[in-house]
């Protein structure tokens, strides 16, 4: 098999898929094309080159996004759409205590080592996550069969057909409202599976402000860093 070299700002995925797709790397802003496996790399760039238009605008969006300055000052985790101080005591657990009133976190980690801060929020996810998950369907009468709670790349959600929820933990970083909406948008497909008008109607009586919600998540949400 021949390696396809192809310029450094681009990555290929070949896939079993019909029909070839791209998107841009919120991180990086790489360009993602996901081709099927038959496709050469002149069609492939012919391809790229036809969408260089959108490339340019998705690549601007990022940028503008960017300018909002939502990152992470030394010595603080963004928590709830907020900017705590952690208070680093060697003893003290992992997560630790969240004061909401004084905006600090008492925790043994180091807020500056990426790795302790994403099983930070994981752990923080798996106790603050299942009583809201509970009193959310208590409230809406939704019947769900267990909660998961993860670290994963592109979604906020998911809901199985057994009626199994799984979350991300990042969502601890989105504001209280919007953490409400993922909830109620996966309790949502435990009854319409789909994104029919059904499941938009069943999703406004149980999260009148979802709209604002999903734009955060278009936006800021977008450009969380954990
Ligand atoms: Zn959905």
């Amino acid at each position: 098999m021949s390696m396809e070299l192809f310029p450094p700002e681009i990555e290929i995925i070949r896939k079993r898929v019909k029909r070839m797709t791209l998107r841009i790397r919120t991180e990086d802003e790489r360009i993602i094309c996901t081709i099927p496996w038959y496709v050469s790399k002149a069609e492939t760039m012919e391809f790229i080159k036809k969408n260089t238009p959108w490339i340019e605008k998705q690549k601007h969006k990022l940028r503008q996004l960017r300018s909002l300055h939502i990152h992470r000052e030394p010595g603080t985790l963004l928590y709830m759409g907020e900017s705590y101080r952690v208070v680093t005591v060697p003893n003290a657990t992992n997560p630790g205590i969240v004061n909401h009133e004084e905006m600090i976190i008492i925790s043994s980690i180091d807020p500056e080592d990426a790795a302790l801060r994403k099983e930070w929020y994981r752990l923080q996810a798996h106790e603050v996550l299942p009583p809201l998950i509970h009193e959310s369907a208590k409230l809406h009468g939704f019947a769900y069969k267990k909660i998961s709670i993860k670290h994963q790349t592109s979604k906020w959600g998911s809901c199985s057909v057994d009626g199994s929820l799984h979350f991300n933990a990042k969502m601890m970083l989105c504001p209280e409202h919007v953490i409400n909406y993922l909830i109620i948008h996966e309790l949502a497909h435990t009854r319409e599976f789909h994104h029919g008008d059904k499941f938009w109607q069943l999703v406004e009586e149980c999260c009148p402000n979802y709209l604002e919600a999903e734009k955060y998540l278009r936006t800021t949400g977008r450009i969380l860093e954990m």
